[in-house]
């Protein structure tokens, strides 16, 4: 990789010491500062106003005690995180993940990335994330309500539609932001559709929402492909995960044509040569909550693999929609040797620095989860539009005003490529203009 910059190099140090043990979100950070050489340079303002060191040091973090009792009577505690990381574009907005592996620095390296996520959408939403080492695997339905009545027992007062407006991530679906939403209803005597997103449709939720992700994924790499004359038709696929965005870029990727011959969960991955049977998938998935071995035992043709990378299944496209670092150099290598020519981020920080390296220096048309999978929270600032006006937009509209949206994140990822001198390249776009716009606002709002 390319030296940083000495003012960079200074500030990302300091980040470092400041942070001990949070690999995560000194990866996130540096991804950032690697851009921004050729920014600081032109507004040497930046600097001088330590508008980086502002960034990176969130305005609040909340850590607390979760406990709850299971279905055989015994006490459960677990560690619930909020980390509103900036709010100078808008209330802090991002997902709470319940994940076994939720630490603070996981949680401090995802609201790092929402805020320029969030910038990008062009949308009024700052940047934050949450959640806790809470494993729904395996709970019963109780047990996730028990749990999510606990989480919010504490988090309702740190949130609100005009202060910070959670959504869903990893383990956080329609079910949890349910009973999350109930818990916050009953607390706060206020019927707030405005204070969580990702809820259900017929209680304040947008068409689309669930949805917009995975497709806003699929729309991204469609703008970079249209962009040298490409299309998404009769392309050969592979989709990593098998969740909520895996799913939905699963169906965008069918619907434009491709074929989607693998995607992937924690025991494994199939290979589906014919392409994979998106209704047997969500049943498997969203329905029963099972694992892909049942897709694999109810569908001839398909294999199970427990061993090996799916990144070794050879592929035109490759879409990394499970979780950070799941795509690293080895797999870049492969797949670059079999022939790739988009990987597009439905994940957050999926593919790791070396492999990154190893695909733009290919040439593959790369595009970071910030610009990638924006589509999610960006449609999540549509949900908020709708509850404060009381309204609820078809499903027509919804998708349309998400596929302009990822159109302008391309144009402005593209666009601040060429200014800084780096044409082609989406990871300098996402990260140069979603600065920008955070710088200004930085220094136009003062020292707060
Ligand atoms: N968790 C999603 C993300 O990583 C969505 C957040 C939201 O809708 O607020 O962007």
């Amino acid at each position: 990789m390319a030296a940083l910059d000495p003012h960079l190099q200074e500030i990302y140090e300091v980040v470092l010491r400041r942070n001990p043990g949070e690999a995560e979100f000194h990866q996130a950070v540096l991804e950032v500062f690697e851009s921004l050489g050729p920014v600081v340079l032109k507004r040497p303002e930046y600097v001088e106003s330590r508008v980086l060191e502002r960034l990176c040091e969130p305005e609040r973090q909340v850590i607390f005690r979760v406990p709850w009792i299971d279905d055989s009577g015994r006490i459960e505690i677990n560690r619930g995180f909020r980390v509103e990381f900036s709010s100078v574009l808008g209330p802090f907005k991002g997902g709470l993940r319940f994940h076994p592996s939720v630490n603070l620095g996981i949680v401090k390296f995802l609201g790092f990335e929402q805020i320029f996520k969030n910038a990008l959408t062009g949308m009024p939403i700052g940047g934050g994330k949450g959640g806790s080492d809470f494993d729904p695997k395996g709970r019963s339905d109780r047990e996730v309500m028990a749990f999510c009545q606990s989480f919010m027992t504490e988090l309702y007062r740190h949130i609100g539609e005009y202060t910070d407006v959670p959504a869903g991530d990893i383990g956080v679906g329609g079910r949890e932001i349910g009973y999350l939403f109930g818990q916050y209803k009953r607390i706060t005597n206020l019927y707030e559709s405005g204070v969580l997103t990702g809820k259900g449709l017929g209680w304040g939720g947008s068409r689309v929402r669930k949805e917009a992700t995975g497709y806003g994924t699929v729309f991204f790499a469609q703008e970079m492909l249209r962009a040298r004359g490409d299309s998404f038709d009769g392309k050969r696929v592979v989709v990593s995960g098998s969740g909520n965005v895996a799913i939905y870029a699963v169906e965008m990727a069918q619907r434009l044509g491709a074929t989607v011959v693998a995607c992937s969960d924690s025991s494994g991955y199939v290979v589906d040569e014919s392409g994979l049977d998106l209704e047997l998938l969500k049943q498997v998935k969203e329905v029963d909550r099972g694992r892909l071995a049942d897709y694999a035992a109810g569908r001839p043709g398909a294999t199970l693999v427990t061993d090996g990378s799916i990144w070794h299944v050879d592929c035109d496209v490759a879409l990394p929609c499970a979780t950070q670092n799941e795509l690293d150099e080895d797999a870049a290598i492969s797949l670059v040797k079999h022939g790739v020519s988009v990987v597009a981020e439905g994940a957050n920080m999926p593919t790791t620095r070396a492999a990154t390296r190893v695909l733009l220096d290919a040439d593959v048309l790369f595009a970071p989860g910030k610009a990638a999978n924006a589509g999610g929270v960006a449609t999540s600032a549509l949900e908020m539009q709708q509850n404060a006006s009381r309204d609820s937009w078809t499903h027509e509209y919804t998708q349309e005003r998400l596929e302009g949206i990822m159109r302008g994140i391309h144009e402005r990822c593209a666009g601040s490529a060429d200014e800084f001198g780096a044409p082609g390249n989406y990871v300098v776009g996402a990260n140069t203009s979603s600065f920008v716009q955070l710088a200004d606002a930085v220094l136009a709002l003062g020292v707060i």
